[in-house]
Formats: structure tokens, C-alpha cells, sequence
């Protein structure tokens, strides 16, 4: 007994005593917890070089954004594939997540036939044609020898028991390949890969990725929320910041690789390298007599003899011994239990350092986020994947333990990821699916709205028929395109003389002006004006109401200017569509825009308005003329320029008025000369013209509208539906969970929230994406930066559109003044007035870019008019009375 008892004794000694030798031989292997904390320090400043902007371009650690908000694991690189196989069209679609503040987010797709043969034909076939379209994709993309991870989208009904596994249970749609059914077919997919030489992506090594303050991130703009952060930690200690701690056994594996000089911290720490790094020392020691009684044999000298589940089998607390022993005698080098026991150690050591080494830069991040969260306690959750964490013995204990001794005052808790391997490709292709299907659905989306060159000549044809319906006496009664006659016959030449009262009425505000014409030597116009308010209750009130108000307005005018008995000639710019039958009549055909007064519809507001000032009694007026602003904005503009013959309004409504041949107004008696004609353009597409071009947004902003059913091309073009037209796209976008994080705000549903002058803004070419989050931000719209490029180019989107259909009317108005005058190429000018055409940043240049494409036997020039409404009323009415004093002479 006391023999046994000494025995014992003695071998604990020669234990204690041989593994102290190899504590001492692999003494740099072992870290203090001063030395893990000082690696910890490293590690930081590495994160912050990668995070700034300045120091990220020669960063080791290069902490690339992800642009993933949701998804805890994160560890995507900036560079997907994804095949969608089971849509109508086999598409393969690469997106590429780019630091690229403009586009973040670029996607390049191609679609590939799927001819009946091998829809048809077997399984065999069916994955070689994807695997064979695949191999051109990358060829075309270049990236032929890059590991990209492939996600698939496989829409047919799959059983799925894991992320990468699904088992066909039927075809559906126009598949039917033999022998798919009941298989995998991802594994399939695979298979049929490999065959080509090139593989989808998987991941070894070791990396990490954490949810970051915006705010932190300068390659992303943002300020507000977190965004994923994947590391690259692997690349810590490539600068050589890692020096003082990597051992010869480290620089061996380095020179041995197949990217000498990079990925040095992984090459310590991770699970890929762990076996190896085992067997170096294993040799070293062996040479030097310390192991095996310096027995070395090829197996020992053979590189990837020496596997990381080795090293875990070897530190299994009762059976590691056993384990060794076989692993060892394996190698033939005749272990004995002395040795046994030292490998185990060297296996511990080894193991041990990567869970050190990994706990320090963990530690690292916690450290970063408890200040990023400025908590004095930091409660958190560390997911973790990896086989070495997973199926090493003691691994996750040691790295728990250390962690939670380098960031003393916190609580994290380790959570370790489910399935595999194959879930951080999984789940890499899965947020990539998702920014690629979000996309794909947003484009569908904005598709609608994006016109070719054909639909555009279509609406030009379209709008040439709608003319001349409205022209032809038959057709005028139903005609949409009203083309209604302005009796102003010719446009100034400069004689124009006197003082001038002008009214302007129904643009966003109602002014009172006093507009001073000279002529001969010193031409020139004088205004001076006034701005008044018309309250929505006395634009939807009763008639009388309205112009009573009006007449207050100019009561307070006259007064104002000192004025009030001059008896003064009045043009009244009344901007909605009137019939007249002559220059001082129109009729009311329908309100437009916010206007509803009832009474006024079929009556002729120049006589209410003479009935108004009558009820009054303060002052009398010389009712001269009825101006459509269109006519008013012309007249200013061929004041300046005689060859202007067509007039253009882009602002809260879209209308337009061009000098037609008398003989082509049939409605109005005489065919000598010309005639302006207001076409009231908007009403366009009421008769269902439009309807094919016309999307289910369209149709809600017209369903919310005071005038449902009319006006649908101004509906489509002009300022005040613009942004109504966006909000639906919005609203939708977000029901569908692309925006917004599929959050309706009641901001959203609030009608006319998104004037046309935040368009203009969120527009601007000069406006980055931070100061579109901003103004969506005062919107009440709490938008992410994906969210801002989205509304960016909905906003876009909408504009470009309602340009180019603006641009198409144009088109049809221009050519139709060339056929008039029989000339194979006109030169003509058209004034132009409305704020979307002054202010907003893209919409006069694709309007004029349309009209060049589409009239190109017409030279246009546009001239911008300054106060049409205003300084062309008092032209008309000066034409007006000179015209009136010539009849008088006649009779
Ligand atoms: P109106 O047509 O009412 O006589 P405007 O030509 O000034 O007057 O147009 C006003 C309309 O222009 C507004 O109703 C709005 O839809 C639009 N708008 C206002 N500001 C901007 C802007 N910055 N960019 C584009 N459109 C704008
Ligand atoms: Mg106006």
C-alpha cells in the first residue's frame, strides 16, 4: 500500500514537474491577463482606425459595414450572388454592398432561357444549365475565381429541415424534371457546381461582427440607429501590432500558407491553424529530445497530420489520454504515457491561447459597446458559431471565463448559433436575398412609371387626337382636351400703353396688381402687388362669398396704392377652365385644383365679378379681359420675344395654350388669322385615354382628390400631386415591409405631408444622403439610410415621369403648329411659368429633352416668363382696349 501510495506520489511529482517543463518551453504561448488586456487596448485602436474615415484606407482591421440592421449574425462580405430559379425568368443577380455613398447598394442581373428541353429533361441536366449559366455570369462579371456566396431562391414547394438543405416535394409551374423530386436541392445545386471548378462560399477562420452606433460608422453616413460592423478581425496584427506575441510556430504556419503576411491574428486564433500549430511544436519538441525519446517519422513531419478535432479528442477530460495515445501511435512515434500527458498539455496551451486570444479582442468590442451604450453595467448576448467553440472540450468555458474577467462589469451571455457550418453562408445569402428581393420588388414597383420612348409617342398621339376633338364643333361637346378660345388674337408688338389693374387668380395665391405699361423709347413695365390670403372656407364656400372676398382684396389694394377712383382697366387672370365667348366673358366649365365655390360652375365669373364690386360700392373698375394664366405667361414671354407663340404652366396645375388657326377653331365663327387656345391639357386622359399608363397610385391620389376622376393627366404632372403620388408609393412600399422598417407612421397618412418642394429637395444632386434622411427626419418620417436612397429615387421616379409626360403634350402641341403652317421644320418659342419648372432640380431638362425626342422636325426654345399671371393680364387687356377703341372708330 505505502508502495502504491509513493507511486502515486511520484508520478504527480514527475506531472507537476513535466508539465511545468513544457509551461516554461511554450512559455509565450501563455498570456498574463496584463498582456491579454494590453492586446485588448491593440485591438481597440484598430477598430477605431477602421471605423474613421481618414485612418480606414490603411486600416489592418477593416470593420466593413454591412448595411445589415436586423440580423445579429453578420458576417457578410460586401459581394453576393443569388440564383432565383422558379419566377418567371431564371435570373442570376449579383449585388455588390460598396462604400459608395451615392449607391451603396448595386445590383447587376441577367436573365437566363430555361428552353423546354431541360425544364423537361432530367435533374441532371436542369442543374448543369444553371451551373453552366452561372459559370457565364461570373465569367461575364469577372469574378470567376472570387468565393462569392450563392444564395438560391428555389420557389417550388420545398421541405426544409436546415437553411442550406430543401427537398423538392413537387414541380410545380413549367418544371417537371426527372429525378429532383424528393431530393436536395441544394445538394444538387452543389454538385453541379463543383463540377466546374469553381464552389459556393464557406467560411473557416475567424472573424466577428457587432452592432455599431451609426454615428461611429464614417464610411456610412447616418447618424442615428446601429448598423452591423463585420470586423475582419483576422487581418488584426497584419501591420505587425501582434509581433511581440507571435511565436516561431506562428511565423512557420505563416510561411507555409498561401497568403504569407496576412490574416496573422486568425493564423493564431482560429480553429483552421490549431492542429497544425500543434504538430510544429510536437516536432520541435521531438527534435530536441524532450518527446518520444526523439523518435520522428514521416507521419509526424507531414503537414495536416494533426487536425483540430484531434486536439479537441486529446483534451477530453477522461477518454483524452486514450484519444492521445491512438492519435499518436497513429503518427508512429511509440508514445509513451509521459508523452501522452505532454502532447495533452501542448494541446491546452495551444487551445488556450486561441480562446485568450479571442477573448481579448471580444473584449474589445463589449468594451466599445458599454461605452457606445454609456451604461455602467453592460447586459448583452454574444452569439457564436464555429466548430472549435462548439466541439472543443473546454473551449467555450475558457473563453466564457476570461471574457467575463477582461469586461469585469458586465453580464454577457453566449449563445451559441444552431445549425452549422453552413449558416453563416445561410444567412449571408439570406440578407443578401433580401436586399436583392426588396429591390427587385421596389424596381417592379417603379417600373410602372418608367415610360419607353414608344408609350411616350403613344400619349403625344394620343394628345394630337384629344386636339382635335376639342377643336371640331362635332366633337367639342364631349371632347376631354376642352381647346377652349381665348379670343386673344395677336400677341403684343410693343405699342401696349397705360396703367393696368390684374387680378390673379387660382395659383397658390391670390394677388391684387397694378402693372404700368410704356411704350416706344422708354418700354417698360412697372408692377406693384399684393399678396392676400383666400381661406379654404371661402374657396369652398358659397360663390358670393369668394368674390366678395376678392373684391375686399381689391378695395384694400386700391387703398393702398391710393387709387381707388381711377377707374382703372382690369385684366383677371382666372386660372381654371372657362368657355368665353369673348375676350371679357367666361363660363365656369369646372373647378380645379383646391377650388369648390359652389355657384360658380356654367355661370361667367367676369360678371360675377362686376356684380361683387357692384355690391361694394366703393370704386368702379373696366372689366377688360379673362386670362388663363397659360395666355398671360405667352404674352409676357412674346413681349420679349415675338416668336413666342405657345404658353406652359408646371406648377400646382398643368395646362397649356398655343396660337391656333382661326379656320381650326370651329367653335368660334371666321377662319382669318389665329387665336390663343387654352387647351386645358390636364383634363387629358379623363375619357380613360390614359388608363394603360396609369398606375393604382395614380388612381388612390385621384380617389383622395376633391375632383375624382378628372383632370388625370395633371393628376400625373403637376406640383400639387406629385408628392401625394409618392406618398402612395410610400404607404405601399412599406406595407410591404421595404421601408420604413414596415412601420406606417400617421405622419405617412397624412395627406399632402410631401409637398413638391421637398421633391425638389430630396432631389438635389447636391444633397447627400444624410440631408435627405434629415428632411425626412422634419417630415416626421424616421427613415434609415437605406430608407433615404429609396424614397430618393421614388421621388425620382414620379418626377421624371410626370416631365416626360408633360414633355409628350408638348411634343404634340409643337408639331401640331408645324402641320398648321404646312413647314417641315418649325422654330418656336413657348414661356414658361410654374414653380415644379423654375424650382425642382431635373424636371425642365428631361420636359425639354422629351420634347426634342419626340417633335424632332421642331426647334423649341423655352424662355422663362416673369409673372405671367400679372404683367401678361395687363398686356391682354391693353391689347384689349386698343381693340376695343379700333372697333369703336369703325362703327
Ligand atoms: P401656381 O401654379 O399655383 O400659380 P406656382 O407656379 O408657384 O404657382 O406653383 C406652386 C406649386 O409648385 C406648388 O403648389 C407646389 O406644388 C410646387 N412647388 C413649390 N415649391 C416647389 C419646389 N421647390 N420645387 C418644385 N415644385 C414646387
Ligand atoms: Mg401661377
Amino acid at each position: 500500500m505505502i508502495a502504491a501510495q509513493l507511486l502515486a506520489y511520484y508520478f504527480t511529482e514527475l506531472k507537476d514537474d513535466q508539465l511545468k517543463k513544457i509551461d516554461k518551453y511554450l512559455y509565450s504561448m501563455r498570456f498574463s491577463d496584463e498582456t491579454l488586456k494590453d492586446i485588448m487596448n491593440r485591438f481597440r485602436r484598430e477598430m477605431e482606425n477602421g471605423l474613421e474615415r481618414d485612418t480606414n484606407p490603411t486600416a489592418t482591421v477593416k470593420m466593413l459595414p454591412t448595411f445589415v440592421r436586423s440580423i445579429p449574425d453578420g458576417s457578410e462580405k460586401g459581394d453576393f450572388i443569388a440564383l432565383d430559379l422558379g419566377g418567371s425568368n431564371f435570373r442570376i443577380l449579383r449585388v455588390k454592398v460598396t462604400q459608395d455613398k451615392k449607391q451603396p447598394v448595386q445590383m447587376e442581373s441577367q436573365i437566363y432561357e430555361t428552353p423546354d428541353d431541360i425544364t423537361h429533361g432530367s435533374g441532371a441536366q436542369l442543374f448543369d444549365h444553371v451551373a453552366d449559366c452561372l459559370g457565364d455570369f461570373m465569367e461575364k462579371q469577372k469574378i470567376k475565381d472570387k468565393k462569392l456566396p450563392v444564395g438560391f431562391t428555389f420557389s417550388f414547394p420545398c421541405a426544409q429541415t436546415k437553411l442550406d438543405e430543401a427537398v423538392l416535394l413537387t414541380w410545380t409551374k413549367k418544371f417537371k424534371a426527372s429525378g429532383v423530386e424528393g431530393m436536395d436541392v441544394v445538394k444538387l445545386l452543389n454538385k453541379a457546381i463543383k463540377k466546374r471548378g469553381f464552389y459556393m462560399w464557406g467560411r473557416t477562420g475567424t472573424n466577428a461582427c457587432y452592432m455599431e452606433e451609426l454615428r461611429h460608422i464614417d464610411l456610412v453616413e447616418g447618424d442615428e440607429g446601429r448598423m452591423c460592423i463585420n470586423t475582419e478581425w483576422g487581418a488584426f496584427g497584419d501591420n505587425g501590432s501582434l509581433e511581440d506575441i507571435r511565436t516561431e510556430f506562428d511565423r512557420e504556419i505563416d510561411r507555409g500558407s498561401i497568403n504569407p503576411g496576412k490574416q496573422l491574428f486568425e493564423k493564431m486564433a482560429s480553429g483552421m491553424y490549431m492542429g497544425e500549430l500543434v504538430r510544429l511544436i510536437l516536432v520541435k519538441m521531438a527534435k530536441e529530445g524532450l518527446l518520444f525519446e526523439g523518435r520522428i517519422t514521416p507521419e509526424l513531419l507531414t503537414r495536416g497530420k494533426i487536425e483540430t478535432k484531434h486536439v479537441s479528442a486529446i483534451e477530453k477530460t477522461k477518454e483524452g489520454l486514450k484519444k492521445c495515445m491512438e492519435i499518436l501511435t497513429r503518427l508512429g512515434v511509440e508514445p509513451s504515457d509521459e508523452d501522452c500527458l505532454a502532447v495533452q498539455h501542448v494541446c491546452t496551451i495551444v487551445s488556450f491561447r486561441s480562446a485568450n486570444l479571442i477573448s481579448a479582442t471580444l473584449g474589445a468590442i463589449l468594451c466599445r459597446l458599454k461605452e457606445n451604450k454609456g451604461v455602467v453595467r453592460l447586459r448583452t448576448t454574444v452569439g457564436i458559431d464555429g466548430s472549435l467553440y462548439k466541439m472543443h472540450p473546454q473551449y467555450a468555458r475558457r473563453l466564457h471565463k476570461t471574457v467575463r474577467r477582461l469586461v469585469p462589469d458586465s453580464d454577457v451571455r453566449f449563445l451559441l448559433s444552431e445549425s452549422g457550418s453552413g449558416k453563416g453562408a445561410a444567412m449571408v445569402t439570406a440578407v443578401a436575398y433580401r436586399l436583392t428581393e426588396q429591390a427587385r420588388h421596389i424596381q417592379q414597383t417603379l417600373a410602372e412609371f418608367r415610360l419607353s420612348k414608344n408609350q411616350l409617342l403613344e400619349v403625344k398621339k394620343r394628345m394630337k387626337v384629344e386636339i382635335e376633338r376639342g377643336l371640331k364643333k362635332d366633337s367639342h361637346k364631349d371632347a376631354t382636351v376642352k381647346m377652349l378660345p381665348t379670343f386673344v388674337r395677336s400677341t403684343p408688338d410693343g405699342t401696349e400703353n397705360g396703367d393696368f389693374l390684374a387680378l390673379d387668380l387660382g395659383g397658390t395665391n391670390f394677388r391684387v396688381l397694378l402693372v404700368k405699361i410704356r411704350s416706344g423709347k422708354r418700354r417698360s413695365v412697372e408692377m406693384h402687388n399684393k399678396i392676400y390670403a383666400i381661406p379654404i372656407e371661402v374657396m369652398q364656400g358659397t360663390g358670393e362669398e369668394l368674390f366678395d372676398h376678392i373684391v375686399h382684396c381689391i378695395s384694400d389694394f386700391l387703398d393702398y396704392m391710393g387709387m381707388k377712383s381711377a377707374r382703372l382697366p382690369l385684366g383677371f387672370t382666372f386660372s381654371f377652365p372657362c368657355h368665353q365667348t369673348s375676350l371679357d366673358a367666361g363660363i365656369l366649365v369646372t373647378w380645379t385644383k383646391g377650388f369648390k365655390a359652389t355657384d360658380c360652375e356654367g355661370e361667367d365669373v367676369v360678371e360675377l365679378l362686376r356684380e361683387a364690386i357692384k355690391r361694394k360700392e366703393e370704386f368702379e373698375l373696366d372689366v377688360v379681359a379673362i386670362v388663363n394664366d397659360t395666355v398671360g405667361t405667352m404674352m409676357t414671354c412674346a413681349y420679349e420675344e415675338p416668336t413666342c407663340e405657345v404658353g406652359l404652366i408646371a406648377g400646382t396645375g398643368s395646362n397649356a395654350c398655343y396660337m391656333e388657326e382661326m379656320k381650326n377653331i370651329e367653335i368660334v365663327p371666321g377662319t382669318e388669322g389665329r387665336m390663343c387656345v387654352n387647351m386645358e391639357w390636364g383634363a387629358f386622359g379623363d375619357n380613360g385615354c390614359l388608363d394603360d399608363i396609369r398606375t393604382t397610385y395614380d388612381q388612390a391620389v385621384d380617389e383622395n382628390s376633391l375632383n375624382e376622376g378628372k383632370q388625370r393627366y395633371e393628376k400625373m404632372c403637376s406640383g400639387m400631386y406629385l408628392g401625394e403620388i409618392v406618398r402612395q408609393i410610400l404607404i405601399d412600399l412599406t406595407k410591404r415591409g421595404f421601408l420604413f422598417r414596415g412601420q406606417i407612421s400617421e405622419t405617412l397618412k397624412t395627406r399632402g405631408i410631401f409637398e413638391t418642394k421637398f421633391l425638389s429637395q430630396i432631389e438635389s444632386d447636391r444633397l447627400a444622403l444624410l440631408q435627405v434622411r434629415a428632411i425626412l427626419q422634419q417630415l416626421g418620417l424616421d427613415s434609415t439610410c437605406d430608407d433615404s436612397i429609396i424614397v430618393k429615387e421614388v421621388c425620382g421616379t414620379v418626377s421624371r415621369r410626370a416631365a416626360q409626360l408633360c414633355g409628350a403634350g408638348m411634343a404634340a402641341v409643337v408639331d401640331k403648329i408645324r402641320e398648321n403652317r404646312r413647314l417641315d421644320h418649325l422654330d418656336v418659342t413657348v414661356g414658361v411659368d410654374g414653380t415644379l419648372y423654375k424650382l425642382h432640380p431635373h424636371f425642365s431638362r428631361i420636359f425639354q429633352q422629351t420634347v426634342k425626342e419626340l417633335a424632332p422636325k421642331c426647334d423649341v426654345n423655352f424662355l422663362l416668363s416673369e409673372d405671367g399671371s400679372g404683367k401678361g393680364a395687363a398686356l391682354i387687356t391693353a391689347v384689349g382696349c386698343r381693340q376695343r377703341e379700333l372697333d369703336a372708330q369703325q362703327h
